[in-house]
């Protein structure tokens, strides 16, 4: 995780890398750290924010620096272990995204050679091995660089500064993102595009294994075994505004609300109402794969994980082709089964996930075809599938996700829809139906959302409760285990999901007159089951809060507090059901003081393994 801006241009490299870094505080925020030369390297850091270390920097002159906010990895969140790190004889400054896995091996050959460490991190040994390389091959310094690099094994996104070049900005990358911004004399390097938008929307991105020299002049891209590499330039499409909070306290609260138009931009162009059908530009190149493939593999992580669960009861119950859910990172250790057959569906917000960018290397290097589902155009995991589909939610910079997971949910739906409607798997009526229902979809969560001052009561009567239990069936069980996912990482409240006939086999011990059990239980299919587990919840005075639906009196006469949610097919009530547990979430958390956009211990983009 973490996040790397640098500098070299016309303007004042503190003033762009600081601006860069708090964009940049999603991937991390424990410390933070400024490089730039005079003379020498120059540096502050400090654990904290980034405001923390705004106030520590006061020359702001020069024009060529680099800076990183962290989320550590090896060794704690102190001044000490805050990028950047430096060599013994401090020539330069070096900031590291990702994990050097070698690191104990290199730092005790260097120990033995009489380097010295200041602290715990495995980036330091990757600047004293830098330093050792270059004292022994007496070269070019970035030869030293690229040398050192092929030594270690993990993953790096770097940048560096060096006293004796005061014109130059070095920067690689394996595994970590990092992308090269190219403006009218001036050039950025930053871990996404977020830091360099309102100076240039030309950006190159540099890919494993990769190496690039920026002098004030222009750059050039060399593998790390100094192979020349053209590079295409790239136009982004992201303004200012996307990325700022529009009037809301937070970006969570922004994105939650932000969902109505997220999905219809998700829906555009894709979904032809009209035409009874959808239509997915970006899965053309692998659908005769996809309409044979024997299964689908769905690999991810965290919330992307909850609703690769949803795609699996849809893709299965609409287009009957099975269907299997993998964490990315249980997938890519355990040599799966998968081939040219198969089709595996990755799905990250970022597209930079480690283990999910894992998973996929591994399918493809068994012949699967694999399909991302991903938001962040130009992204590492974008590139590498064979085909995909972007969510288009636009940028999601709170660390609990919200509107990523409803619009990956409505491109499964749409993916289920496709192929159903390919494959004739669903009658011609319901088809029909469902894709008038997904067309709905926006203005039932508008009308939710109508409704945040009901929750936010509810919410102040939970506050303070120390566990949570979420259950649901069938569509609605992943929405179980989002709801109490969303709850532990913003109010750090303990919160259990389970599928709500699960609850007997364990769970129930814990329910007594204090437990909160909040039940997803509209009007579908398993409505009576639910019913009967609700009623096992009320035997043993467990305080019951629905989500149903208007006229669900069987549920609304269980339940202390209820929520309804519009009514909508069955496979689509994920979309809905899920709005006010975020809601719920954010609220409790508000009340309880937490900082909802930058949970404790979290990052948004989770890079290393
Ligand atoms: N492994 C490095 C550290 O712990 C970098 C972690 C990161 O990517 O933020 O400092």
């Amino acid at each position: 995780m973490c996040g790397i801006v640098g500098y070299i241009g016309h303007r004042s490299a503190a003033d762009v890398v600081l601006k860069g870094l708090k964009r940049l505080e999603y991937r991390g925020y424990d410390s933070a750290g400024l490089a730039h030369i005079d003379g020498g390297v120059v540096i502050a850091k400090t654990k904290g924010k980034v405001a923390a270390l705004d106030k520590l920097v006061t020359d702001r002159t020069a024009t060529l620096g680099l800076g990183h906010t962290r989320w550590a990895t090896h060794g704690e969140p102190n001044d000490v272990n805050a990028h950047p790190h430096t060599g013994g004889d401090r020539a330069f400054a070096l900031v590291h995204n990702g994990i050097i896995e070698n690191y104990d091996v290199l730092k005790r050959q260097l120990l033995a050679q009489g380097h010295v460490f200041d602290g715990e991190t495995d980036t330091e040994v990757l600047a004293h091995l830098i330093e050792e390389v270059h004292r022994v091959s007496g070269g070019e310094f970035e030869n030293a660089v690229r040398m050192a690099l092929q030594q270690v094994t993990g993953t790096f996104g770097i940048a560096i500064v060096h006293r004796d070049f005061p014109d130059t900005l070095f920067a690689a990358r394996r595994g970590s993102p990092l992308l090269v911004g190219v403006g009218e004399h001036e050039f950025f390097v930053a871990s996404d595009a977020s830091p360099i938008i309102e100076y240039t929307q030309h950006v190159v991105y540099l890919d494993d294994d990769e190496m690039v020299v920026i002098t004030r002049n222009g750059y050039e891209v060399k593998t790390i075994r100094n192979v020349p590499i053209t590079k295409a330039v790239h136009q982004l499409a992201l303004s200012l505004e996307q990325i700022e909070k529009g009037g809301y306290p937070h970006f969570m609260l922004k994105e939650i609300h932000e969902q109505p138009r997220a999905i219809a931009d998700c829906l555009r162009g894709r979904l032809l109402v009209d035409e009874h059908r959808i239509q997915l530009g970006g899965l053309e190149p692998v659908m005769d794969k996809l309409l044979v493939a024997k299964r689908i593999c769905i690999a991810a992580c965290g919330t992307s994980w909850h609703s690769g669960l949803v795609g699996e009861y849809l893709i299965e119950g609409l287009a009957r082709i099975p269907v299997e859910v993998a964490y990315a990172s249980e997938f890519r250790y355990n040599d799966p089964l998968i081939g040219p057959e198969d089709v595996l569906i990755v799905i990250s917000q970022s597209g930079e996930t480690a283990d999910t960018l894992a998973a996929l290397r591994e399918a493809k290097a068994k012949g699967a075809t694999v399909i991302g589902v991903v938001n962040v155009v130009g992204s590492t995991i974008a590139r590498e599938t064979d085909a995909g589909v972007y969510i288009h939610a636009g940028p999601e910079i709170g660390v609990a996700s919200t509107k990523a997971f409803t619009a990956q949910v409505t491109v499964l739906t749409m993916i289920a829809l496709m192929l159903a409607e390919r494959k004739k798997t669903l009658p011609a009526a319901r088809l029909k139906q469902l894709i008038r229902d997904l067309h709905d979809i926006p203005a039932k969560i508008a009308d939710i959302l109508a409704r945040d001052a009901e929750i936010a009561e509810l919410a102040k009567v939970f506050t303070y409760a120390p566990n949570f239990l979420y259950l649901g069936r069938s569509y609605n069980f992943p929405v179980a285990l989002e709801g109490a996912l969303k709850l532990k990482e913003i109010s750090y409240i303990h919160a259990e999901g389970y599928p709500a006939a699960e609850m007997k086999h364990g769970p129930i011990a814990l329910i007594d007159q204090h437990m909160p059990v909040v039940v997803l239980a509209t009007s579908d299919h398993v409505n009576d089951k639910m019913v009967s587990n609700i009623e096992e919840v009320r035997a043993r005075k467990g305080r019951i809060i629905a989500v149903t639906t208007p006229g669900n009196d069987a549920v609304l006469n269980l339940a202390e507090f209820a929520v309804t949610v519009p009514e909508t097919d069955d496979a689509l009530s994920p979309l809905l059901t899920v709005i006010p547990l975020q809601l719920l979430s954010y609220h409790i958390a508000i009340n309880r003081k937490c900082d909802v956009d930058q949970p404790r211990n979290l990052a948004k983009s989770v890079t290393v393994e």
